[in-house]
């Protein structure tokens, strides 16, 4: 039975998560419609907003609310009950929040901002010499983070950084699951450049106004489930979603691409984040709490790249999709209106080495996370100093993909993440394909005729599951609790690499 102090805890918490909101609305219109000269008056909105909820996160009477909840758990709060998950993971965000001194988040604040515009420039020149002194910087403050959260027992500093975004999880558990990943992975690469198959993607290229893609892209997400009363689709440079609050979901894409997948894909993948934001509890009891809140950057990403590549990439998809795509598309694209699912299913599902992760296939992609893994756990623990990043970069990209990185730009400059302080955040992705796919496998088992829904757009029972097994729990488990009680089993990276074979067996005919 919640009590008084309970309750005042999460009226608390809800305040700080609303201010949160107007932050996430304010970043969502920087990115879509703000016009350029609003951007300094933007920073101090902002700056001004950040503050303010930092306060209120960490004022004293949240942690005096705290400490009286956590003497009723096991008394009048129940071991085990929402509640008492909801009690540990404010716990969680009032010591995060809290540890930091203000110097050290004031400290971080400027460096990154500026770390991020040097990025801008020596990216475009592609001189890492550039940004190597910032990377420096980063990294000092990275370590200090890292100092004050506290390393857990027998653990690494990288550990704490990791926390951040994937709660509970160290380095050596990702290692455990990696590396026979990697192994695996780099075997059926090898299959795959050694095949005679000859698979194109010409069907795709398709320059079709950006309106009929817009229009094709609603369409899909309309009858995928995911609520444009609640939510909608806008364009931008670099797409994202934002679960800005209840009735609120906003996503964005770009049609900028050479192929219409392009667009078509990366609509899907904001729509499986923008699925799990409306499918959390938010307007619940608990709304503004832990309880409304994302388990995980992995277990979001397991749902981006469910709809992206587990639904969208497989042939159930085209058979219900292709109909459709002709219809809008069509006219704009002589190659698809003669194109077949198997043409299509084929096309998607390339495997090709490449130097940009963002842009690298379902095959590959997870080998670019995990040479930035080693490089930021090497950077971390000191092994490897910031001057030697880019010969270990491209040593890793030669060992691992087979490809000689002609410049930074190209290579080890080539993502904003380390500029912004994101340290830790990269095998977030991997983790999300892994989730991904160990769900697939769950979800196949419960709705044993799911490929025969999928290629009569039946995507109902798909979001129903999910909805009930991963998004109305919010932040009750943690990631790997939430993995084991869902699918029977640890995280692994056997259904991953069950997917791969099987997909690109079929189109490379191995
Ligand atoms: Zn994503």
């Amino acid at each position: 039975m919640p009590t008084q102090e309970y309750r005042e805890l999460c009226r608390l918490v809800r305040e700080a998560s609303t201010l949160g909101s107007v932050s996430s609305l304010l970043g969502w219109d920087q990115e879509t419609y703000l016009p350029p000269k609003g951007v300094a008056a933007r920073a101090e909105q902002q700056g001004l907003l950040a503050g303010i909820t930092h306060e209120r996160k960490t004022h004293p009477r949240v942690g005096e609310l705290l400490a009286a909840c956590e003497g009723e758990v096991g008394r009048v709060i129940e071991p085990g009950s929402p509640e008492a998950a909801n009690i540990r993971e404010m716990r969680r965000d009032y010591d995060l929040a809290t540890k930091l001194p203000k110097d050290l988040v004031e400290e971080w604040a400027t460096t990154t901002s500026k770390a991020s515009e040097e990025w801008k420039h020596a990216r475009e020149k592609s001189d890492f010499k550039r940004f190597a002194p910032w990377l420096g910087k980063v990294m000092d403050l990275a370590r200090r983070k890292a100092a004050c959260y506290g390393v857990p027992a027998g653990g690494e500093a990288y550990d704490a950084l990791l926390n951040e975004y994937e709660p509970g999880i160290t380095a050596r558990e990702i290692e455990r699951v990696f590396t026979p990943l990697k192994a695996r992975l780099s075997d059926l690469i090898a299959r795959v450049r050694a095949s005679k198959a000859k698979v194109g993607t010409k069907v795709l290229s398709a320059k079709a106004p950006p309106d009929a893609q817009q229009g094709l892209g609603e369409f899909v997400l309309g009858a995928m489930g995911f609520d444009l009363q609640a939510g909608r689709l806008d364009t931008t440079t670099h797409p994202f979603c934002s679960g800005i609050a209840p009735g609120d979901t906003r996503l964005t894409t770009r049609y900028k691409g050479e192929k219409f997948t392009d667009a078509l894909y990366g609509t899907m993948h904001e729509m499986g984040h923008g699925l799990y934001e409306q499918g959390l509890p938010k307007d619940g009891p608990h709304a503004g709490t832990p309880l409304a809140e994302a388990v995980s950057l992995g277990i979001h990403e397991s749902q981006s790249r469910m709809w992206e590549n587990f639904v969208g990439r497989g042939r159930p998809f085209w058979k219900w999709a292709l109909p459709h795509v002709k219809k809008r598309l069509g006219p704009h694209a002589a190659a698809l209106r003669k194109a077949s699912v198997d043409d299509l299913f084929r096309a998607a599902n390339t495997c090709t080495p490449s130097f940009i992760r963002v842009e690298a296939d379902e095959g590959t992609y997870n080998l670019h996370v995990m040479i930035r893994f080693g490089i930021e756990r090497g950077l971390m623990s000191g092994g490897l100093s910031v001057k030697d990043v880019p010969g270990a970069w491209n040593e890793a990209y030669r060992s691992s993909l087979g490809l000689k990185v002609p410049d930074d730009r190209r290579g080890c400059l080539q993502d904003v993440h380390w500029s912004f302080g994101l340290i830790g955040y990269f095998p977030t992705y991997t983790l999300g394909n892994l989730y991904a796919a160990q769900f697939w496998e769950a979800i196949n088992k419960k709705i044993k005729d799911l490929p025969a829904r999928l290629s009569k757009g039946d995507f109902a029972p798909l979001k129903k599951w999910l909805v009930t097994n991963i998004h109305a729990h919010g932040r009750r488990y943690r990631a790997a609790e939430l993995c084991e009680k869902v699918t029977g089993r640890p995280l692994s990276a056997d259904p991953l690499m069950r997917h791969l074979e099987s997909r690109l067996g079929e189109v490379y005919g191995l």
